[in-house]
């Protein structure tokens, strides 16, 4: 059986993956919990979440004394003992798969890449369950069904790319409180190959741990279930009440869609190849705006003042630069998240030189004239302008890092290029 589960906290306090965190604990008394459960983000430009848009899946094979029944009144009556019911908000939903024919896995699986990059209806994840004969519990408007549906069915049709997340969970007297974490031991730990985004380089803060009320202490994100392991024991902390290591989606890009220009839809994500057309400018608030153009189609790309030093890059783009953008569209902006440079267009138009000064325009198309000599050219002449960044990957800094964006560390491919900026 897969459970799927959704939308059971609230801003003040709780969080979807510790509920899930205590029932694996309780239904480890009923059977076993084979593999890894899912931690999976869902679309990020969700109007409706609370805040990274996570839905949860837990494997479960019950022993064989146990009935199925059984199993789903206890998931039920977990959500109704720890969910926050009271914030208007919180809608869960429950979904239980129990079985695995090709057809379910079929339409599942467009329906779960759906809940990631599209923006879904809770009728939408009804029909198919009724259509499948899959049973639910939705509470309040159900809406909850959408995401816990979308990471059951990543659960029974696996996850084309994933990351593992260790999540470390709070006694209960110490949520609320500051997080007492040793920060040099977090900067130790930062240092095991195969995690990232444990501390922020680039901006010297530990970024690990969230600052809200939440039942989480840290989670430390990598490529493998050791790696996470091998940076937790190096962690001190206050007591950890319970750990679990997920597998999930997050660093995985799997929101992006490659699209052109003209096909942008708000509340999505994209890759999209555009020539700078505005070049940028840095409005209040310090974020930094730039538009390009893709076959007369037109998008301003933001990066937010939150990207920090990521904005100093954007700030040396040029109009005629070939970029390639990744990030979520959101008021017609598209929130950057990572940027390609492709080419950079180095040549500029200059009124021609003569008696060393710049000669002066006679008027539109009637060329041009030496205030000194009296000479006339007709044409403009090419010039080189010196470039401060090169072409290549750049990305936000871990402390601006989207759940689901994937870090320029998981191309090995890549050499990353770090130009110079003075
Ligand atoms: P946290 O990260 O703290 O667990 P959250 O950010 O996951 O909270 P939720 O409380 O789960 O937020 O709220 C998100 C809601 O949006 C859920 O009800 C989920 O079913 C729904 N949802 C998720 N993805 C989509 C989508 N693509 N289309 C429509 N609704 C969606």
């Amino acid at each position: 059986m897969i459970i799927g589960l959704d939308d059971t906290d609230s801003r003040n306090g709780m969080c979807t993956t510790y509920l899930a965190a205590v029932l694996i604990e309780k239904l480890e008394n009923y059977g076993t919990v084979p593999g890894y459960p899912l931690l999976i983000r869902l679309n990020p430009s969700i109007k409706y979440k609370t805040r990274g848009n996570a839905a949860l899946a837990i494997t479960f094979e019950p022993s064989n004394d146990v009935d199925t029944s059984q199993v789903k009144a206890l998931v039920i009556e977990t959500v109704e003992e720890m969910a926050v019911f009271s914030d208007e908000n919180t809608n869960p939903g429950v979904v239980f798969i129990e079985d695995s024919r090709e057809k379910l896995c079929t339409d599942l699986r467009v329906f779960s890449m759906q809940a990631v990059q599209d923006v879904l209806e809770i009728e939408q994840a009804e029909e198919l369950m009724g259509r499948h004969g899959i049973s639910y519990q939705g509470f309040k408007n159900g809406r909850g069904l959408i995401g816990a549906l979308a990471a059951a069915g990543f659960g029974l049709c696996g996850l084309p790319d994933f990351t593992y997340e260790l999540v470390a969970y709070r006694e209960i007297e110490n949520r609320g409180t500051l997080r007492k974490i040793d920060e040099d031991s977090v900067w130790d730990a930062a240092g095991t190959p195969d995690t990232w985004d444990t501390v922020d380089y680039e901006n010297k803060s530990i970024v690990f741990a969230p600052h809200s009320p939440d039942p989480i202490l840290f989670g430390i994100r990598g490529g493998s279930e050791e790696a996470v392991r091998h940076a937790f024991s190096k962690t001190r902390s206050e007591p950890v009440e319970r750990h679990v290591v997920y597998r999930t989606n997050q660093n995985t890009d799997m929101h992006l869609v490659r699209a052109n220009v003209r096909d942008v839809q708000d509340s999505r994500s994209y890759i999209l190849d555009g020539i700078v057309s505005k070049p940028p400018k840095t409005i209040e608030g310090g974020h930094v705006i730039f538009g390009i153009s893709d076959n007369g189609a037109y998008m301003d790309c933001a990066a937010f003042e939150p990207t920090k030093g990521f904005r100093n890059i954007i700030r040396h783009l040029r109009s005629g630069d070939e970029v390639t953008v990744f990030g979520s569209v959101n008021d017609g902006t598209l929130n950057l998240e990572k940027i390609r440079i492709r080419s950079l267009d180095n040549y500029v138009l200059r009124n021609p030189l003569c008696c060393g000064k710049r000669m002066k325009s006679m008027g539109k198309g009637q060329g041009f004239r030496c205030v000194r000599c009296g000479a006339v050219k007709k044409d403009r002449e090419v010039g080189i302008v010196g470039r401060k960044i090169e072409p290549g990957f750049y990305e936000v800094p871990s402390c601006a890092r989207r759940h689901l964006s994937k870090p320029l560390v998981r191309y090995p491919e890549l050499r990353l290029l770090r130009a110079h900026i003075p």
